[in-house]
Order: C-alpha cells, then sequence, then structure tokens
C-alpha cells in the first residue's frame, strides 16, 4: 500500500457521520454484525435487537452479540428479536458492516473487539461523552438520553414504521438510561409515549429490568450496605460513599442484583460521589461511579482507563479493593 492510499484510510477511520449517511450504508449492507457491550444493559441490547430486527426485515443478513458473559441476563430474555443473537464464539470474523451499539470505547466489545478488523466498514452507534470515535463511521450524539433514541431519531427518518417491537426494545432503553424518567430532557416524553401507543406494557418491562429480584438480594444488600463508607473530605470536600460487593457475596446472584447497588449508595446525601466496586470472577474489579452535580464523573473513569457520561462512569482495575479506593480518592483530588 503507497503512503497516499494509507492517509486515506486512516483519514476514513475517523469520520464522524450523521443520521442520513448511516443509514445510507446500513441499506447498502450485504451483512451485518451488531455488537453490543460487555456485561450488557438494556440499552446496549435494546439497540442492537431493535436494529437487527429492521435489518432481517430488509434481508440483510444479521447477528447480535456481546463479548461478555455467555448468557443474555434474564431480565432481557422477553425482548423482540432474541433469535438474532448469536454466542460470541460463532459471531463472523468478515462482514460487510459491523455496528457496536451503547460502546464508548473498543474496549467495552471484549473479546469480540477482533472483529473490528476484518470489516469492510464500522459504524458506531452511540451516546457516550467519552467516545473515542473508534468506528470508520461514527455516528454519536452526547445529548441523547440513551443509544435506543438516536436509534429511534435514526428509523424516524429512515420511514422505519415502529411497531410494538421495535418499541418494546427502544422503551427499555429509555427507562434504564433515564433512570425510570428521572434524568429526563424534553422530548423524552413525547418518545416514550409514542412508543407506549404502540401498545406495549411499558410496567411490565420496567418491572422485569429494575424492580424484580430474588429474595438473595435482601441479604446481599444488608450485608454489602452495611460495610459502605462515608470520606466527607474526598472530592475536595464534597464527599465520596463507597461499597464494596465481593464474590463472596454475589453467590448465585445475578448482574441485576449487582448492578442494583449504586443506585442506592449514590442518594447518600453527604456525598457528591458514589462508588461501587464490584469483584468479578476472575478477581478484577468493575467500578461504577455516580455524581450529583459538579464532578464529572466520566472525566475521572477515562483518567482510571474507563468512561462514560458526566453523572455516570465506570472502569475497571485490578489489585485491591483498597488499593482501587486509594486511586479513586486521589484521582478525584
Ligand atoms: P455502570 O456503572 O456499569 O452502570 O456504567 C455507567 C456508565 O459508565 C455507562 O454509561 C457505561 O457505559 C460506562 N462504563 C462502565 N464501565 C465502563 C468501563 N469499564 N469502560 C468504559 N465505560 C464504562
Ligand atoms: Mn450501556
Ligand atoms: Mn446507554
Amino acid at each position: 500500500m503507497t503512503n497516499i492510499q494509507e492517509t486515506s484510510a486512516s483519514e476514513l477511520s475517523h469520520r464522524e457521520v450523521q443520521l442520513p449517511q448511516a443509514i445510507a450504508r446500513l441499506e447498502n449492507a450485504t451483512s451485518a454484525t451488531i455488537l453490543c457491550h460487555v456485561q450488557p444493559d438494556a440499552d446496549t441490547i435494546g439497540s442492537g435487537l431493535a436494529l437487527a430486527l429492521v435489518l432481517e426485515r430488509k434481508g440483510i443478513p444479521v447477528q447480535v452479540a456481546f463479548g461478555a458473559p455467555d448468557e443474555l441476563p434474564e431480565s432481557m430474555r422477553e425482548f423482540p428479536g432474541t433469535h438474532l443473537l448469536v454466542p460470541a464464539s460463532q459471531v463472523r470474523r468478515n462482514v460487510d458492516l459491523l455496528v457496536t451499539m451503547d460502546c464508548g470505547s473498543a474496549g467495552r466489545l471484549g473479546k469480540l473487539a477482533d472483529r473490528l478488523e476484518n470489516a469492510g466498514e464500522t459504524l458506531v452507534i452511540d451516546h457516550h461523552r467519552s467516545n473515542t470515535r473508534f468506528g470508520n463511521m461514527n455516528l454519536i450524539d452526547d445529548s441523547a438520553e440513551s443509544t435506543t433514541a438516536v436509534v429511534a431519531q435514526m428509523f424516524d427518518l429512515w420511514g422505519v414504521d415502529i411497531d410494538a417491537d421495535l418499541a418494546h426494545c427502544l422503551y427499555a432503553g429509555l427507562v434504564t438510561d433515564t433512570g425510570s424518567f428521572r434524568w429526563v430532557q424534553p422530548g423524552t416524553h413525547t418518545l416514550a409515549e409514542r412508543l407506549l401507543d404502540t401498545g406495549i406494557d411499558g410496567a411490565r418491562i420496567a418491572r422485569r429490568l429494575l424492580d424484580t429480584h430474588p429474595f438473595g438480594w435482601l441479604p446481599m444488600l444488608s450485608e454489602v450496605l452495611a460495610s459502605a463508607t462515608l470520606m466527607p473530605e474526598a472530592a475536595g470536600g464534597r464527599g465520596l460513599v463507597f461499597a464494596v460487593i465481593r464474590q463472596a457475596d454475589i453467590g448465585d446472584l445475578r448482574s441485576e442484583e449487582v448492578e442494583s447497588v449504586i443506585d442506592i449508595v449514590r442518594t447518600t446525601s453527604e456525598a457528591e460521589v458514589a462508588a461501587v466496586l464490584k469483584e468479578a470472577t476472575d478477581g478484577s474489579w468493575s467500578v461504577s461511579l455516580r455524581s450529583k452535580s459538579d464532578v464529572d464523573v466520566s472525566r475521572v473513569a477515562r483518567y482510571l482507563g474507563g468512561g462514560g457520561h458526566r453523572f455516570a462512569a465506570g472502569y475497571t482495575s485490578t489489585g485491591t479493593s483498597s488499593e482501587i479506593v486509594t486511586s479513586l480518592v486521589d484521582s478525584l483530588g
């Protein structure tokens, strides 16, 4: 390859695109792989399955997958389009178009990040402030409430009829990423209303995703919350509260139980920043960060190797829990 070709290839590799170009590329795809982020939530799966259903209806062969864990979280198994999910090991190595959903960086694809290399083109669809623009085509709207809200806008411009199946997937991402419609903006409720008007059961979707836990969740919460720690001097005197969830606390509980803990810890009024350290089976840690007003946790998470949004971010790390707390406190200033 000559230098000139290399230059143009690298320019191609970081293009910002708007909805019309993304739609045109999707329309022309001869095959597509849609990748969701590791430890998937309802936004990444909802946006991935909704787009996959649309491509399937257009006759474009499509697969949807995520790098880890092996199984779809139980609370998402009623989503329409799950027949298009394939295990990570079965994701094609060569594909015309690879689309990533709700991923702020290539690392969020976990072991499937290698599939970026052999794709004809890669289209990144996301709403993270920290997005690294790792695709050839990057459709990033950091003002959107959820990736499913970006996908809904795309469907409207594309002329896709949003029926109940698509609405179910889109609503799931919207209700979870807005914290059950607490973090909203003008237009959020209009979109929710349109989706509900297709006849989906919004209460059932939300209850299954956010309000259903086995009894064992209660003793786990009791154990983990009992050791929550408040550090009023941290974050420049704004305060940090944190809790630690060890593998021994998790036992047989699902990701839904583990991910719920930050939503309790973050309500602490004495702390601007909340953190939950979650121990993985390999001994590494995922850290969830939340802030309320004047600390940008996406910046802190990025500094520590992760990413996210201004008020909700995360990263992974190794070491002991106290080492992680120390480096977090140092980064918070
Ligand atoms: P969570 O605390 O897992 O709900 O994540 C909060 C936000 O931070 C989400 O928008 C995630 O996409 C982002 N995030 C969480 N963990 C990571 C990570 N390891 N790397 C990059 N972004 C992350
Ligand atoms: Mn997500
Ligand atoms: Mn999201």
